[in-house]
C-alpha cells in the first residue's frame, strides 16, 4: 500500500537560513502519528514543510497520495484535503464562533461532506454553547477546539494538528485528546506534535523524533519506551551550565 504521505530526505529554510536537513516519514491511510522533539527541534518547521507555510523547501520530496506538494501554493494543498491547525491557532478574532465556522469552504469534490456544524458541536458542545460569542472572547482551551473544527469542515482526509494540547489546563487538555480519539475512529489520518507524550500515548500508532531539523528515531510508541536512551538524548531538557 502506498502512504498517503511521504516525506524523503526533506530539507526546509526560512529565506537563506535552513531549519530542517533531513526529514524522513511516512503517514498511512487512517494512522496517528506524532512527531516530538525539543523546543525549536523542527516540529513546526515540519509541517510547514508539507503545507507549504513560510518555509520553502530546497531539496527532497514531499508527496501526498503520489502528488508532490514542493512549491505549490498553500491554498491547494488545503484543497487537496490536507487540514492544518498551526500552533497558534488562528481563529478570526473579531468574528463569532459560528461565523469562523461558516467561513470555511466544502472541496467542491461532489462528494456528501461528512463534517457539518451540527457534527463539529457535537465533537466540541462548548462551541454550540458560546456560537454567539467573539472568538477573540474564547478561553485557550475553546480557540483550539474552533481551530480544529474550521480544519475539520474543509473534510480532510489528513489532519496536521501542531502541538494541539500547548498551554492548554490539564482538564481541557483532556477533552482535545478525547476529541482526537474520537476523530481516529473517523478513520482521518492524524500527524501530530507534542511535548508532552504521555498525552498521546493511547492514540499514537507510531511516534517520530525529530532533532535539530532531523529525523533521528521512528518506530511504535512500545519500540520507543523500550528504549529510554533515545528520551534521554532527545527529549529532556538540557541545562547549560553557567
Ligand atoms: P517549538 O516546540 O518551540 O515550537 P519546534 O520543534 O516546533 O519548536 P521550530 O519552530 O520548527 O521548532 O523551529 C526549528 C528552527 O527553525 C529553530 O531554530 C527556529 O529558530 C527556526 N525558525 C522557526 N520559525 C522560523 C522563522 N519564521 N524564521 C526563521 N527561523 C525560524
Amino acid at each position: 500500500m502506498t502512504p498517503m504521505l511521504t516525506m524523503e530526505d526533506v530539507h526546509g529554510a526560512y529565506g537563506p537560513s535552513e531549519a530542517v536537513h533531513g526529514v524522513n516519514l511516512h503517514i498511512d491511510e487512517g494512522e496517528v502519528v506524532c512527531i516530538v522533539g525539543r523546543n525549536g527541534a523542527g516540529k513546526t518547521s515540519t509541517f510547514r514543510c508539507i503545507v507549504q507555510d513560510m518555509i520553502r523547501v530546497t531539496k527532497g520530496s514531499v508527496r501526498f497520495k503520489g502528488q508532490e506538494l514542493a512549491g505549490l501554493p498553500p491554498h491547494r494543498v488545503v484543497q487537496m484535503g490536507i487540514g492544518y491547525v498551526p500552533e497558534d491557532r488562528r481563529v478570526f478574532p473579531t468574528l463569532s464562533v459560528m461565523e469562523n465556522l461558516i467561513v470555511p469552504r466544502p472541496m467542491g469534490s461532489g462528494k456528501a461532506k461528512y463534517w457539518t456544524i451540527q457534527k463539529v458541536f457535537e465533537l466540541f458542545p462548548p462551541l454550540e454553547e458560546f456560537k454567539s460569542r467573539l472568538a477573540g472572547n474564547l478561553s485557550g482551551g475553546q480557540q483550539q477546539m474552533l481551530s480544529i473544527a474550521r480544519s475539520l469542515l474543509i473534510d480532510p482526509v489528513l489532519l496536521l494538528l501542531d502541538e494541539p494540547h500547548e498551554g492548554l489546563a490539564p482538564l481541557v487538555a483532556r477533552e482535545v485528546v478525547n476529541a482526537i480519539r474520537h476523530l481516529k475512529s473517523t478513520g482521518v489520518s492524524l500527524l501530530l506534535s507534542e511535548q508532552h507524550l504521555h498525552l498521546v500515548k493511547d492514540t499514537a500508532d507510531r511516534i517520530y523524533v525529530v532533532d535539530r531539523g532531523i529525523t533521528v528515531f521512528d518506530g511504535t510508541m512500545e519500540q520507543f519506551e523500550q528504549d529510554p536512551e533515545i528520551a534521554k538524548k532527545y527529549l529532556m531538557v538540557v541545562r547549560q551550565e553557567s
